[in-house]
Formats: C-alpha cells, structure tokens, sequence
C-alpha cells in the first residue's frame, strides 16, 4: 500500500486547490491506481455526514484567494 500524498494544484481552473493522490496515479492506464481526491471534495462529505460545519470548511483551507496579477510593464 503506497502513501497517499497531498498537493496543490496551480492550474488556471483550479488554481490553489489542494488533492490528495496516490503516488502511482495513473487512471488512463488500464491497472493504474485511481485513488484521487480534491480536499474539497473531502470537506464536502464531512459536511454531509455533519462532521464540519459550512462556516469551518473555509478555515480547512477549501478556498485559497487568488493572488491579483502583477500589474507593471518589462
Ligand atoms: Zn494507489
């Protein structure tokens, strides 16, 4: 059994967004691990099983604010 490891995605749609994956990872191959999961999608069965409350996810970490672009010439 590998260790579940926890990242942080800076893609343009999910920019900030914390997951947790499998090192081995590979849901395209045919015996790849599909173990993934976004933080978000965490949070949201805690809710729903009431082990967290709306106001408390926030503070998890499920929103990151985007940082404002840079603004300035090269
Ligand atoms: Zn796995």
């Amino acid at each position: 059994m590998e260790k579940i490891i926890e990242l942080t995605a800076w893609t343009e749609e999910n920019y900030g967004k914390k997951f947790w994956k499998c090192p081995r990872y590979a849901p395209k191959v045919s015996n790849g691990c599909k173990c993934f999961m976004w933080l978000s999608g965490y949070v949201k069965l805690l809710k729903q099983v009431g082990l967290v409350a709306d106001e408390d996810a926030y503070e998890i970490g499920v929103k990151v604010k985007r940082p404002e672009p840079i603004a300035g010439t090269i």
